[in-house]
Order: structure tokens, then sequence, then C-alpha cells
């Protein structure tokens, strides 16, 4: 589902992905870790075109990312994203918020997409918010809403990026039950940047440790957490958790 080869990405001067080879099959859940300034937020901007890269080959959905010509908008059509900050439309309601990429991009019959919206509003424990406007509702049903909207587009692949580091201590338990459910789904392929090490330990196959650019470790959960490999990452853990 998503493949690095060799990848090499500069902002300006400065190497912010080195040599960066991964491959994510499809159904996996991969927790990207590290230190602040690692590039988690980089490399999973990549994925869905939103950071460019300098070098190699980056192919996601069978659509290669390193060319030029490729179409970003229908390669996003796949690929939903869950940022820190929800970035919900501030004067649509939340079952708009929901409808609005499945009628304009994919026009979607309104009865129908209605329908699929309330369905996932029901999902996330939201249903009786749909009328309320964005300002109304807390932020862990903010970025409920926002896992939902992007669930709307039925994506094969879901970016989730610090998810819950903007929510107060009480809401972050609800929205990690609402991802866990979501990356459960065995055709999804899910790549979470998280410091939720609880939360990673519970939800992910792999872990991919980074730091100042690099994969340092790449393993499945069990393995990392109970014997990480390098001494980055011990020292990393030994920090968090
Ligand atoms: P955090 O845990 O703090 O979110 P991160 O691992 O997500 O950190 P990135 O945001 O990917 O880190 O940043 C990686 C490096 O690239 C950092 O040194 C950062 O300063 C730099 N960087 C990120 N975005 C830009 C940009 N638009 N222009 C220049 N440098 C950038
Ligand atoms: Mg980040």
């Amino acid at each position: 589902m998503i493949e690095f080869h060799d990848v090499q990405k500069y902002y300006g001067q400065f190497h912010a992905l080195r040599d960066i080879n991964l491959e994510i099959d499809k159904g996996e859940t991969v927790v990207l870790i590290g230190p602040s300034g690692s590039g988690k937020s980089t490399l999973a901007r990549t994925v869905n075109g939103l950071e460019t890269i300098q070098s190699g080959q980056l192919i996601v959905n069978n659509r290669d990312l390193s060319d030029a010509k490729t179409n970003l908008n229908i390669l996003r059509r796949d690929v939903g994203m869950v940022f820190q900050h929800f970035n919900l439309y501030a004067n649509k309601s939340v079952l708009e918020n929901i409808m609005l990429a499945p009628r304009i991009v994919s026009h979607v019959p309104e009865a129908e997409n209605k329908k699929a919206a309330m369905d996932l509003l029901d999902m996330v424990g939201l249903a009786d918010k749909a009328q309320n406007m964005p300002s109304q509702i807390s932020g862990g049903q903010k970025q409920r809403v926002a896992i939902a909207r992007s669930l709307a587009m039925k994506p094969k692949l879901l970016l989730f990026d610090e998810p819950t580091s903007a929510l107060d201590p009480e809401m972050i338990d609800d929205v990690l039950q609402v991802i866990k459910q979501v990356t459960s789904a065995s055709d999804m392929t899910s790549l979470i940047v998280t410091h939720e090490m609880g939360f990673a330990k519970e939800v992910a196959n792999r872990v991919i440790f980074m730091d100042a650019g690099q994969i340092v470790e790449d393993d499945d959960t069990k393995s990392f957490f109970s014997q990480p490999e390098t001494q980055r990452a011990q020292q990393f853990l030994s920090k968090i958790i």
C-alpha cells in the first residue's frame, strides 16, 4: 500500500528525511514514534503529497508520488488524514462537515450521503450532535467528527498525526477507542504518529522509530517494546514511559 525507496526530503538545505526505505502492506496498523523534530509529520505528510520529496521513489496505493504527473486529488480520495488540530469547517454543521466531500468530490446522492454520514456519526458516538456547529462541541468530539469525516470518503489508507495531543486528558480515551475501531478493520491500512505508547502497544502490529530524519528501528510491536534494538530507542522509551 505504501512503498518508500531511498527517499530523501529537504526543506531548503535541511535534510528532513534521510534514506527512507519502508513498505507498509494493506491491512497493517503501523505506529510512527520518535523525538520531536525527527521527521514523523514530514514522513506522514509525504504519503498524501502534502510534502514533496526530492529523490527516491514513493508509491502509495499504486500511484507514483515521485512522478510529478501523478494526480494528487485522485490519490487523496483514497487517503484520509486526521491532524492534531481538527480543521473542521467552522461555518458548517457537524453533519455537513461529513457530507461535504462525498457530495462535491464523489457526487453521492443526497439521501444516501446523509444516511452514510449519520451512520458514521453513530459509530463515533455523536449522532445527537449532527446539527451542532463545531464551536458547540468539545475538542474530543471535534476529533471524532474529523475521523468520521475522513471515513466518509471510504479511504483505503488512514494517516493520523498526533490525533490526541491537543486534547484534554479526559477526552483522549474516547478518541483512541474510535481510532482503534476504525484501524482494526481488516482491509484498512493505517499509519499513526502518536506519543501514546499504551495505545501504540494495543493497536499497532508494527512500530517505526525515527530519529534525525532516519528510520532507526522498524519492528513488530511486541519486540520493539520488550527489547528495542538501538540505544536511541531504549533512551526514548525510558523517558516516555
Ligand atoms: P513533532 O514530534 O514535534 O511533531 P516531527 O517528528 O513531526 O516532530 P517534523 O515536523 O516532521 O518533526 O519536522 C522534522 C524537521 O523538519 C524539524 O527539524 C523541523 O524543524 C523541520 N521542518 C518541518 N517543516 C518544515 C518546513 N516547512 N520548513 C523547514 N523546516 C521544516
Ligand atoms: Mg509532528
